[in-house]
């Protein structure tokens, strides 16, 4: 009998023993084509330069305590991010995974309102039918219902603003460009609500993952949105924890939109799964008020800038670069997306097929007509997720509500080294 308390209770999953490029392999030899459990492996499950990298650091030196000191592959890292990061980001701090992200980077948001005078500055601003992590903070700023709904009573009071998501929520009489603006608008109704002397930031991801599916903003909105948080002094967190590290087809999604955030979040494929690392990037702006003011983010966990992690994310994001990885991501994303197109474009129960570069959703629908969602007493995620592994497929299917309203899709995020055939 296991006593490893697993996430789903009632099912036996098979046991993972090895990796080969982009498959997984159990101990009963199957092999399973990862086309993206949670969008983490972009490199595949076997890449010689991150191993040999990882060996190498456990071997040199394993822990070092960042209240004390710094190490090499932290700083080299966090050169190379700044390097390839889009304007303005100038520092990186290092965190294990994507919920610290969210987490750290509303906790510097207030911080930096507080070392600027201006301390009534407290409010987040997020979007229903989002995800930025589990943990009681990053929880409050998401917007997947059923995610929140049994720890309501214990989340921090945020106010959600509508999604960019033109399959389900444009109507037909309007342009891509005006919905945009005006679901982009709403943010700014929402400052002037709240007073916008008390907003300090408004946190979305640039292609929304794990609760819609890989949904895009259409064009002009973030440029739209960018403009009022410059408007109101509100910083804009972009949470690109899942869409980010070249999966859209861009090292940072964001660049596609053409704007840059004020605090970025990263993780997933920073690590490419080798190790758990996540980051926070911000400008120097921000990062000097607390280095000329108090001189202390007053936050921090005891693993973050974790040698071994730092160095696995240094040839991570080596080889993202140097191998143009992103760019393969494109193209092999377009190839895919034709191919589901395909395959599924006249299938009567899929509505939608969507996204970035090697970040695909499809919407499952009961009548692609009249965009109606299954019942959700079919658990039509739940059957695809587990026919899918039984064929050798890991893939993300999905269920929930969103607004109150039920909706289900699949993710798709393969490795960017996945083949045609494949
Ligand atoms: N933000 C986004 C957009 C995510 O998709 C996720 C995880 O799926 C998180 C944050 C949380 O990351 P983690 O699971 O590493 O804590």
């Amino acid at each position: 009998m296991s006593h490893v308390f697993p996430r789903h209770t009632k099912s036996n999953l098979p046991v993972a023993v090895g990796g080969d490029g982009c498959y997984l392999i159990d101990d009963q030899g199957q092999r399973y084509l990862d086309c993206g459990d949670a969008a983490v492996s972009c490199l595949g499950h076997s890449n010689p330069a991150v191993i040999e990298a990882v060996q190498r650091q456990v071997e040199q030196i394993a822990f070092a305590h960042t209240g004390f000191m710094t190490s090499e592959p932290a700083e080299a890292l966090a050169d190379l991010l700044v390097e390839h990061a889009p304007d303005g980001l100038d520092r990186v701090y290092f965190v294990s995974g994507g919920s610290e992200a969210t987490e750290a980077a509303m906790k510097l948001a207030r911080q930096y309102f507080l070392e600027i005078g201006q301390p009534e500055r407290r409010r987040v601003i997020a979007r229903r039918q989002s995800y930025h992590g589990n943990t009681l903070g990053a929880l409050s700023a998401g917007g997947n219902e059923w995610r929140r709904a049994q720890f309501a009573p214990m989340l921090i009071e945020m106010t959600h603003i509508a999604p960019c998501f033109e399959y389900a929520e444009k109507p037909d009489a309007e342009s891509s460009f005006d919905y945009g603006q005006r679901v982009a608008n709403e943010l700014e109704a929402e400052i002037l609500r709240l007073g916008p002397e008390t907003v300090m930031a408004f946190m979305a991801e640039p292609v929304v993952g794990a609760t819609l599916g890989a949904v895009p903003a259409v064009e002009g909105y973030f440029q739209r949105i960018r403009q009022i948080c410059d408007q109101y002094g509100v910083l804009l967190i972009l949470d690109e924890v899942m869409c980010g590290m070249g999966r859209t087809g861009h090292l940072f999604a964001c660049d596609r939109d053409g704007i840059a955030p004020d605090i970025l979040c990263i993780a997933k494929g920073l690590g490419a799964g080798y190790q758990p690392i996540g980051a926070m990037m911000c400008t120097a702006k921000i990062y000097d008020a607390i280095r000329d003011g108090s001189g202390f983010f007053q936050h921090g966990h005891t693993y973050i800038g974790h040698p071994v992690a730092t160095a696995a994310a240094l040839a991570v994001v080596t080889e993202l670069t140097t191998r143009a990885l992103p760019a393969r991501a494109g193209v092999m994303g377009d190839k895919l997306q034709e191919a589901l197109q395909a395959e599924f474009g006249q299938h009567p129960n899929v509505g939608d097929i969507r996204g970035r570069g090697l970040f695909r959703g499809l919407e499952l629908v009961a009548d692609r007509e009249t965009k109606t969602p299954f019942d959700p007493a079919h658990g039509v995620a739940g059957k695809i997720k587990k026919i899918a592994l039984a064929e050798g497929l890991i893939c993300y299917p999905m269920s929930g509500t969103r607004d109150g309203r039920v909706g289900d899709h699949v993710l798709l995020a393969p490795p960017f080294i996945i083949e045609d055939a494949q």
